[in-house]
């Protein structure tokens, strides 16, 4: 089979075209919805969020399509989080309300993910904004140590 064969172009758009109607942040990568972009470059995207928890809220994204963290580049991670890290500086010198700022990341459903394209939250607080964290049942029991030092044994072998 030619590479070049009419079936194969027509695979490929069709395989192109199935990735792309999955995800709404391909299909804002690729122009097919809107995007208020505050930065870009051949990496990364950094867009307002459309559901913001304040004025602000902006995402970051990998410009290749990664659901979870394990399936992106850990340069293109760390990148997000340079940019991340510029961006929540800007905030603080922008004429949004913002008294601190938060950063955060979902990495699967149980943690909340709910699009399947890597994305890092980065968004303005203020006191009294309303927003906030809950912490489970157990959270108020502190672990021995031994159970630390096993937990970062487990953890640190899998590095
Ligand atoms: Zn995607």
């Amino acid at each position: 089979m030619t590479p070049s064969s009419s079936d194969q172009v027509y695979n490929r758009s069709q395989a192109q075209r199935y990735t792309m109607s999955s995800c709404v942040f391909c299909d804002i990568l690729a122009g097919d919805l809107p995007s208020s972009v505050v930065f870009e470059d051949e990496l990364v995207s950094a867009f307002m969020d459309i559901q913001p928890v304040n004025p602000g809220h902006v995402l970051i994204i990998p410009k290749q399509h990664a659901m979870f963290l394990a399936d992106l580049h850990e340069e293109t991670g760390g990148h997000i989080f340079r940019i991340a890290h510029r961006i929540a500086i800007a905030l603080r010198r922008s004429d949004v309300k913002c008294e601190g700022v938060n950063m955060f990341l979902a990495d699967g459903e149980a943690a909340g993910q709910d699009v399947f394209h890597v994305h890092l939250h980065v968004f303005p607080r203020f006191v009294g904004d309303g927003f906030g964290l809950r912490f489970g049942p157990e959270y108020g029991n502190k672990p021995a140590r031994e159970e630390l030092d096993d937990a970062a044994e487990q953890i640190g072998s899998q590095l």
